[in-house]
C-alpha cells in the first residue's frame, strides 16, 4: 500500500500555531518530553529544569501547585496523587526507622491507620494524643520525637486544636509540625504563616471542590524538606495525573466564592437545625454553644467554615429515616463538594470503633457530619430540617 504523504501515522505532527493564545490552561497528558540532543538533556537533569518524564513533573501539576502556594502563602509546594499520598510522601521523605511521630487522636481515618499500623512496620514509632490540649501532646513526646501531625478541626466532632500551644511546643523542641489543612482551607487558617513547618491538603475536597479529581498538596517552609518530600513522591510513584490537575485548577477558580457561600449556608443551617425537633445538639465552631467557641473565634478569625455535625435524639433507626427523607442530599462519605453531603460516622469512618469508644468521643448512632455545599440556602435548610423533624 502506498500513502499519499510519505509519513507515518505514529509520527506526531506539530501543534498548529496561532498568533492568539488559548485563554484556558492547556491540558498536557504527555508522559515523556523529547529533548533536542544529549547535551540539552544532560543540562536539564543537572539543574532539574523543564520536563523529562511526567512522574518527575508536568506542567498541569506545576500550574496547580503555584495556585495553592498562593493561597497558603507557600513557595515550591508540590502536587501528589491524593491527600493520602501527600501524607505518605511527607512521612516517607522525612522519617526513618527509630523516629517517633505524635499525631492528633482524631485525625482522618486513613492517616490514623498509617500512624497505628503502617509506620510501625517501617520501624517508626507513633503515639496519638488529644490536640485540643497542647499539654496532652507534650506528654506524648519522647526523646526521638521528630514530627507532630494535626488537623485544626477534628473529624467528625468539629473540635478545634490548640494550635498556638502546639506551635510553641514544636518550635521550642525543634519538632517538625505538619498541619493537614483540608477542613480549614487557607481561607480559615494558614499553617505556614502561623508557625507550622509543613502544610498538607486533600485537594480532592474543598480546593478542587467538585468530587471529580483525587489529588493532594504539600508545601514546607524549608526548601530542603520539600525536596525530600518531592523525592519520595516521585520515587514511590505517588504523583498526580495531568487531567486531575487540570480539573482541580479549574475548580480552584471558584474556590473563594464557593467557600463564602458554603460557609454562609453552614451558619444558617446550624442555626436552623439547632431549633429543629429531633435534633439533640449541633456542633459548629461559630456558635456560642460550641465547646471551643472562643478558640475558634481567635484562631479562625470568627469563621465557622462549611463543616458541621449534629446529633439526632433517636438512634440508627432515626438515622436511616433521615437519609431516606432527604434523598437529594447525597449520603456519601466525602466532603467539600459543591453539593451538600451527609456522612454517618458510626456506619462508615468510625465503624471500626466499639460503641463504647465511639460514645467516649460523642459519636452516637444519631450522629451526622454535614459538608455544607453551595446550593440555595432555603432549599437546603428546608430539606434537611424537614428530614430531621421526620425522625421524631
Ligand atoms: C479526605 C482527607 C484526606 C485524604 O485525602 P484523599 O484525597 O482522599 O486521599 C486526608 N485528610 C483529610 C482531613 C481528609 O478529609
Amino acid at each position: 500500500m502506498t500513502r499519499k504523504h510519505p509519513s507515518s501515522l505514529v509520527r506526531r505532527t506539530g501543534w498548529p500555531t496561532s498568533v492568539s493564545s488559548p485563554v484556558v490552561t492547556p491540558l498536557q497528558p504527555s508522559v515523556v518530553y523529547a529533548s533536542p540532543d544529549p547535551d540539552a538533556l544532560d543540562a536539564q537533569y543537572a539543574d532539574a529544569s523543564g520536563y523529562t518524564y511526567a512522574r518527575e513533573g508536568h506542567p498541569n501539576a506545576e500550574v496547580l501547585a503555584a495556585k495553592i502556594d498562593m493561597l497558603e502563602g507557600a513557595e515550591g509546594g508540590i502536587i501528589t496523587g491524593s491527600g493520602m499520598s501527600a501524607i505518605s510522601a511527607t512521612f516517607l521523605g522525612l522519617l526513618k526507622a527509630g523516629d517517633h511521630v505524635v499525631g492528633g487522636d482524631q485525625l482522618y481515618g486513613r492517616t490514623l491507620r498509617l500512624m497505628t499500623q503502617d509506620l510501625p512496620k517501617l520501624g517508626i514509632e507513633t503515639s496519638l494524643a488529644d490536640p485540643t490540649d497542647a499539654r496532652a501532646m507534650e506528654s506524648a513526646l519522647r526523646p526521638n520525637t521528630r514530627m507532630m501531625v494535626v488537623e485544626v478541626i477534628s473529624n467528625p466532632t468539629i473540635r478545634i486544636a490548640d494550635m498556638k500551644g502546639i506551635i510553641d511546643l514544636c518550635q521550642s523542641r525543634g519538632i517538625l509540625l505538619v498541619v493537614d489543612n483540608t477542613f480549614t482551607t487557607p481561607r480559615m487558617y494558614q499553617p505556614l504563616s502561623e508557625g507550622a513547618d509543613i502544610v498538607i491538603h486533600s485537594v480532592t475536597k474543598l480546593l478542587a471542590g467538585h468530587s471529580d479529581a483525587t489529588l493532594g498538596y504539600v508545601a514546607a517552609k524549608d526548601p530542603v524538606c520539600i525536596a525530600e518530600i518531592n523525592a519520595a513522591n516521585v520515587t514511590w510513584g505517588l504523583t498526580p495525573s495531568p487531567f486531575d490537575c487540570w480539573l482541580a485548577e479549574r475548580g480552584l477558580h471558584s474556590f473563594d466564592l464557593r467557600f463564602e457561600r458554603a460557609q454562609a449556608n453552614a451558619g444558617k443551617l446550624a442555626e436552623a437545625l439547632a431549633t429543629t425537633p429531633g435534633v439533640k445538639r449541633v456542633l459548629y465552631p461559630d456558635r456560642p454553644d460550641h465547646p471551643d467557641h472562643n478558640r475558634a473565634a481567635n484562631l479562625l478569625a470568627g469563621q465557622g467554615g462549611n463543616m458541621l455535625s449534629f446529633e439526632l435524639e433517636g438512634g440508627r433507626e432515626a438515622a436511616n429515616a433521615l437519609t431516606r427523607a432527604a434523598p437529594e442530599i447525597a449520603f456519601a462519605p466525602t466532603l467539600g463538594d459543591v453539593g451538600t453531603t451527609l456522612s454517618h460516622p458510626a456506619s462508615s469512618s468510625h465503624r471500626g470503633l466499639t460503641p463504647e469508644a465511639r460514645d467516649a468521643i460523642g459519636i452516637s448512632e444519631g450522629f451526622f457530619r454535614v459538608s455544607v455545599g453551595i446550593e440555595e440556602p432555603e432549599l437546603l435548610i428546608d430539606e434537611l430540617c424537614k428530614a430531621a423533624a421526620a425522625t421524631v
